[in-house]
């Protein structure tokens, strides 16, 4: 899917055109994944757009930089500024917000200096459904991937950082190679982890299973937003280690994650979940969380921030 250009585009503190925002091919990230991210969706309600669990993304963000000792030169509160300003500036009714700071150019050496500070951008733009419309209502079809998560001690898993993503392409290509929309990896144990870029929960018996984080898992806000839900629902949520069979013999089945938001999935391996067709678990909490943001739900937790709109004119450079 091509990205639906946006007006402006925040970089190291200036607001600049989508089309200027440019680096240089030998910038440290490009050879070396040396960057931090994060993917934020805001969603049209009807008091205007609202930022989803801004802070907790952006505290994310922060701790995904601590672990690689990286520099970002600017404070929480300045980017999630940024952040409401790029919704705001663009005119997004709805978006999908792509804060990212990377080792820039200069360096070529696999260690530049510790006090080098990292270029820092936050890019807005409207998407869709990652796994595509019908998915939501539907589930996905998905197989367990031949490919790994990364292991312990390796690449850190709670980190976002660029470099993370590699395998995830692996993973992708054998879900799509094979005609699936998506694939479910195992940990260097052969413990169920989670999917390319989504967490996964089952329901067994009326109980919510989730991986813990030992087991390669990043910790999802949206995985963290189900919990809260579930446990306001009165349902049993249990972070336990998962066994590859056991997918089989779940009652649901469903992804989480800001890009996919909260997908059924309907078969593993070809092997169906449930009757094949997202269940009512399932789609209690998928019509809780999407009901934050028609105010169907009300948002208890303080998740939604609504992007104020600026009348002053634009900072442009
Ligand atoms: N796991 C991975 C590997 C991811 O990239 C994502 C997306 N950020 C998730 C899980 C879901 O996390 P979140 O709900 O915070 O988007």
């Amino acid at each position: 899917m091509l990205v639906k250009e946006a007006p402006y585009i925040w970089h190291n503190g200036d607001v600049i055109r989508w089309q200027d925002a440019k680096v240089h091919v030998l910038s440290h990230a490009l050879h070396y994944g040396t960057s931090v991210f994060e993917g934020i969706r805001a969603y049209h309600t009807p008091k205007g757009p609202a930022i989803f669990r801004l802070s907790d993304h952006m505290k994310r963000f922060f701790e995904s930089a601590k672990v690689y000792r990286f520099n970002v030169p600017f404070s929480q509160q300045e980017l999630e500024k940024a952040c409401i300003d790029m919704v705001d500036q663009n005119e997004l009714k709805s978006a999908y917000i792509r804060p990212v700071a990377f080792l820039g150019y200069g360096h070529v050496g696999l260690l530049p200096p510790m006090d080098l500070e990292l270029d820092v951008s936050v890019i807005a733009f409207e998407w869709g459904s990652y796994l595509g419309e019908s998915t939501l209502e539907h589930g996905v079809d998905v197989c367990v991937s031949s490919w790994n998560r990364i292991a312990p001690n390796t690449v850190p898993a709670m980190a976002k950082a660029g470099g993370n993503y590699l395998p995830s392409r692996l993973i992708c290509m054998d879900a799509k190679r094979n005609g699936y929309h998506e694939a479910i990896a195992l940990d260097t144990q052969g413990f169920v982890s989670e999917g390319p870029g989504e967490n996964i929960f089952l329901i067994r018996d009326g109980v919510i299973y989730t991986p813990p984080l030992h087991h390669s898992v990043l910790a999802g806000i949206t995985r963290d937003s189900v919990i809260k839900m579930a446990n306001k629902y009165g349902y049993e949520v249990q972070e336990k280690t998962i066994p590859r069979e056991m997918l089989y013999l779940a009652d649901e089945l469903f992804f989480t994650g800001t890009a996919a938001e909260v997908v059924p999935i309907r078969s593993v391996d070809k092997l169906e979940i449930g009757d094949g067709k997202p269940g009512p678990i399932t789609k209690q909490i998928q019509r809780g969380f999407f009901g934050l943001f028609t105010g169907e739900t009300e948002d208890e937790w303080g998740w939604l921030e609504h992007t104020p709109r600026h009348e002053d004119s634009l900072l442009l450079i």
